[in-house]
């Protein structure tokens, strides 16, 4: 297996006690604004694309020109198509160069969302493209700013067994975090996400982070 970059710099960053910032972006002064405030400390970033905006008119163009700034910057930036339920859609972001792909199954029964993200780790991996998984359910809308209730908590007895199986780089967990705004104070499951981190042995990621207290961002990251 061909290890992938994104594998790479969220393995460095696990070593410091550090996470990887992953922020949605839908043209070039999005991405300006993210990597002028990740030079300054040399922190990698990743440059998220929304199904919605990789399908909308220019959307192929959107992210070579991403993956072609991004080689202009002092960063480290990966681009990444974001929450992909479509296999040809993966397939068409691999061809316009991402560095990575979120395989999302999160809404497909547990053993068909395993199938789905081994198929897609299957095809990317050789390329040097890494993965990320869902298991459990984030809910909300990664553009749109709308109040929403928290999913499917992912379950940290099936985790361990999806970590090693599906071949992802990276597993994202829904622990109470929502996309969006939270209705009320956010009030997310230490606890389980501390189960989930005993068992899984690679990266875990937190989306829906940009409506959580620092406080909140910062335990999560002592968490793992
Ligand atoms: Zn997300």
């Amino acid at each position: 297996m061909t290890e992938s970059r994104f594998g790479e710099v969220l393995d460095r960053a696990r070593e410091g006690g550090r996470a990887v910032g992953a922020f949605t972006c839908y043209d070039l002064l999005g991405f300006e604004a993210v990597v002028r405030a990740a030079e300054p400390h040399r922190a990698p970033v990743v440059i998220l694309v929304s199904p919605s905006s990789f399908t909308a008119e220019g959307g192929e163009r959107l992210v070579r020109a991403f993956g072609a700034a991004a080689k202009s910057t002092s960063a480290e930036v990966l681009v990444q198509l974001d929450h992909a339920r479509d296999a040809r859609l993966i397939e068409r972001a691999a061809d316009c160069g991402v560095d990575t792909v979120m395989a999302d199954g999160s809404k497909l029964p547990f053993a068909e969302n395993l199938a789905f993200t081994r198929a897609v780790a299957g095809s990317m991996q050789p390329r040097g493209i890494g993965v990320e998984a869902e298991l459990g359910r984030v809910e909300g809308h990664e553009d749109e700013a709308g109040e929403t209730l928290s999913g499917a908590m992912t379950e940290p007895s099936q985790a361990e067994w999806f970590a090693n199986e599906s071949g992802a780089d990276c597993l994202a967990v829904a622990v109470g975090n929502v996309h969006g705004c939270y209705s009320g104070t956010p009030n997310l499951d230490w606890r389980r996400l501390e189960e989930i981190r005993g068992v899984s042995p690679g990266p875990l990621s937190l989306h829906g982070a940009s409506g959580l207290p620092e406080g909140d961002l910062r335990w999560a990251v002592s968490l793992g």
